[in-house]
C-alpha cells in the first residue's frame, strides 16, 4: 500500500478533474450559491498526524453531519431514554421524508433523518433555552475539534427558518403526536442552527476523532463517551447516516459515515482514522457525489473497512 499522503493527493488529483459533480442543494438558498468545482479531504490518524487535500481548510455547512454530534450531546443527557422517542432502523425513505411518521405514531426511524433529529433538538432543549442549548451544541462542538474559531453561519440558519417548510410539517406532525416537549418554533431554532454550524474538512475530521477511537480523543485519553456508545453511534451512521442511500454507501465504502445537503461526509475507520471528505454537489438522494467516491477510492487503496478480517481475532 503506497503512504496514506500520496494516496490523498492521488485521490485529490483525480477528484479535481471530475466532470459528474452532481447538484448543489438550491432548496436551502446560501447553498445554492457555493461553487461546484470544490472538493476537500482531511484524515487524521490516531496519532494525530494530518493528511489534507483540495479545499480541506475551507469552512462548509455541516447541515446533516451535525445529527451525530447533537445524538451524542442528547443520549448524554438521557441516555436511552431517548430510544422511546427515537427509532434506531433505517428508513428506507428520503431524509425529509414525512410518511412514515404517521403509521408509526409521530416516532421517526431513527436520529439522523429531519424528524428524528429535531426530536433531538427537542430533547436538547431540557439544558435551557434555545440559545443555550444551542450554545450547547456549538461549545461541545469546537472542544471535540480542539478549534474554538468553529462558527455557526447565522445567515444560513435564517434561510433554513425561511424556507424550511418541510421541517415546519414534520415538527408539527411529531409534535400532535406528543412527542416534541417544546413548542416547534423552539426544537427547529436548535436544528436549524445546529445544520448551520460551518466546519471545514481538517475541524470536521478533528472533531469525530472519539467515534473512531472506542469514545476518547486519542490526544488526550479524555473520555467523551462509553466504547459502548461509540461503536453504536457508529452503527447508525453505518445503517442511516446516508438515508435511502445508507446500503449503497456500505456496500461501496464499507465505514460508517455521516452525509450532509452541504455536501459534507464523517467516516471513521475504528481504530486508525477519522476521515472528513466535502465536494458539494449532491446525487438525487442529497449526498455528496465526489464525497463518497473519494471514500470508495480510499477504502480501496488502503483495504480500509469494518468488514475487514482482523488477525487479532
Ligand atoms: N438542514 C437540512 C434540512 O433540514 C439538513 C438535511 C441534510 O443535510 N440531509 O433539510
Amino acid at each position: 500500500m503506497a503512504d496514506i499522503g500520496t494516496i490523498v493527493a492521488e485521490i485529490t488529483a483525480e477528484m479535481r478533474g471530475a466532470t459528474e459533480r452532481g447538484r448543489v442543494a438550491d432548496y436551502i438558498p446560501p447553498l445554492a450559491c457555493v461553487s461546484r468545482d470544490r472538493f476537500g479531504i482531511a484524515v487524521v490518524m490516531a496519532d494525530g498526524t494530518l493528511h489534507l487535500g483540495g479545499n480541506a481548510e475551507e469552512p462548509f455547512s455541516i447541515q446533516s453531519v451535525s445529527k451525530v454530534f447533537s445524538l451524542t450531546l442528547a443520549l448524554g443527557m438521557v441516555g436511552d431514554a431517548l430510544w422511546s422517542r427515537v427509532g434506531r432502523e433505517p428508513s428506507g425513505s428520503a431524509f425529509n421524508s414525512i410518511v412514515q411518521l404517521e403509521t408509526e405514531h409521530g416516532i421517526p426511524r431513527n436520529p439522523f433523518i429531519n424528524a428524528g433529529a429535531i426530536v433531538v433538538a427537542d430533547v436538547l432543549l431540557a439544558s435551557g433555552t434555545p440559545a443555550e442549548a444551542i450554545a450547547g451544541v456549538l461549545r461541545f462542538v469546537r472542544s471535540l475539534a480542539g478549534d474554538e474559531t468553529i462558527t455557526i453561519d447565522a445567515r444560513v440558519a435564517a434561510a433554513e427558518q425561511a424556507t424550511g417548510y418541510r421541517n415546519m410539517a414534520l415538527a408539527n406532525y411529531m409534535r400532535a403526536f406528543g412527542n416534541l416537549q417544546h413548542p416547534v418554533e423552539q426544537a427547529l431554532g436548535v436544528y436549524f442552527h445546529q445544520c448551520a454550524l460551518a466546519m471545514s474538512c481538517r475541524q470536521l475530521a478533528m472533531a469525530g476523532r472519539y467515534l473512531a477511537h472506542d469514545g476518547r480523543d486519542p490526544a488526550t485519553g479524555r473520555c467523551i463517551v462509553t466504547p459502548q456508545r461509540a461503536r453504536r453511534i457508529a452503527a447508525l451512521m453505518m445503517l442511516c447516516g446516508h438515508y435511502d442511500n445508507s446500503g449503497e454507501f456500505a456496500f461501496r465504502v464499507g465505514l460508517p459515515g455521516k452525509s450532509g445537503v452541504g455536501g459534507g461526509i464523517l467516516a471513521v475507520v475504528p481504530g486508525t482514522a477519522s476521515i472528513a471528505v466535502w465536494s458539494p454537489g449532491l446525487t438525487p438522494k442529497g449526498n455528496s457525489q465526489l464525497g463518497a467516491l473519494a471514500l470508495e477510492r480510499l477504502a480501496a487503496a488502503t483495504g480500509w473497512s469494518v468488514f475487514e478480517a482482523c488477525s487479532g481475532l
